[in-house]
């Protein structure tokens, strides 16, 4: 099995998780942060990476 994590990608001004995705801990070794559209606010905001809960 590959080392993937699902990880959120949170607004940094609105705190809404509006997106999810992987990522592989081997490759990717820095945090995410990507310019993502908010739907709640209605424009691009940078996401940054946040952990999501492994039940
Ligand atoms: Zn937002």
């Amino acid at each position: 099995m590959a080392q993937k994590h699902l990880v959120k990608l949170v607004c940094t001004v609105c705190g809404s998780s509006n997106y999810y995705t992987h990522r592989n801990a081997k490759s990717v070794t820095e945090k995410l942060e990507l310019i993502k559209y908010c739907k709640k606010e209605r424009k691009r905001t940078l996401h940054k990476e946040g952990k999501v809960k492994s039940s």
